[in-house]
């Protein structure tokens, strides 16, 4: 599964708590029902999704009449077949029409709507598979996989979804294995610096020595930490690398101290407020 957590594509914390649910019966299938732009499936366009489900997010919750607490899907899944968790696990959903129907499915929307985009990829569809089969074995849900029509009066989630859904929301292709964890993605930047570049800059052999390194070095010297700014990713950067990481931890901002500079690093770098 190629799984995006709420930290990864930057999710602010729910107004109040979730509702916990041990099981459901299953999953109901949700579409965006708005126009979602037909050119969202290149393959070079990624970088827009995370920024589409902060926008459901941040939609749902200025929705004074639903009063939700959080974004209402437990999942979202985009073009590319990435899943970005929702409220997740054990977690009640808002999408599904009223209380009783919220506690019966869990809630997993696609990224298709009613123009533009309305037909999901194969990817998507490999993506709702995972989604599925993660709340399946991770949270309790049971065998139905439902529309959100079904049992409520909805278009939800569009023809050319439903007609999947119908068949049993197979996976593509015809092999129900799942796919192959790819390498983690890129989080999406939350903040004002750039995107972290998808290198873990690290010591390593032989030495690291990339422009992106260079970027990271010219961050932390304006962050006032007493590093050349070199391009080479040597002693002298991890341990900055590391200070910084527990400096981060101390202003309660957790860092892993591993003198690494994955995505959580980068984006602290440049995210954190300088004290
Ligand atoms: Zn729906
Ligand atoms: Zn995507």
């Amino acid at each position: 599964m190629q799984f995006v957590t709420r930290a990864q594509w930057g999710a602010v914390p729910p107004s109040s708590d979730w509702t916990y649910i041990a099981s459901t019966d299953g999953v109901k299938i949700h579409y965006e029902g708005t126009e979602v732009p037909a050119d969202l499936t290149g393959a070079d366009q990624h970088g827009r999704c995370a920024g589409r489900v902060r926008d459901i997010q941040a939609s749902h919750m200025a929705n004074t009449s639903e009063g939700w607490i959080d974004i209402a899907y437990n999942a979202v899944v985009c073009p590319h077949g990435s899943v970005f968790e929702g409220r997740g696990l054990h977690h009640k959903t808002g999408a599904n029409g009223n209380s009783a129907l919220n506690a019966a499915h869990y809630a997993v929307c696609a990224m298709v709507g009613d123009s533009g985009l309305t037909e999901p990829t194969d990817d998507m569809l490999g993506g709702l598979r995972d989604a599925i089969e993660w709340f399946q074995q991770q949270g309790g849900a049971g065998d139905q996989i439902e529309g959100h029509r079904d049992g409520y009066a909805t278009d939800c989630p569009g023809d050319p979804l439903y007609g999947w859904v119908e068949q049993g929301a197979p996976r593509p292709g015809g092999s129900s294995a799942p796919r192959p964890t790819p390498a983690p993605q890129p989080p999406a930047n939350s903040g004002s610096g750039p995107d972290w570049p998808g290198e873990y800059l690290r010591m390593q052999t032989p030495m690291l020595h990339d422009s992106n390194v260079s970027t990271w070095q010219q961050r932390m010297s304006d962050r006032g930490w007493r590093i050349a700014v070199d391009g080479w990713y040597g002693p002298q950067s991890a341990a900055t690398a590391r200070a910084f990481q527990d400096d981060s931890t101390a202003h309660g901002w957790p860092l892993v101290a591993d003198g690494i500079v994955g995505p959580a690093t980068w984006r602290a770098s440049w995210d954190r407020p300088v004290s």
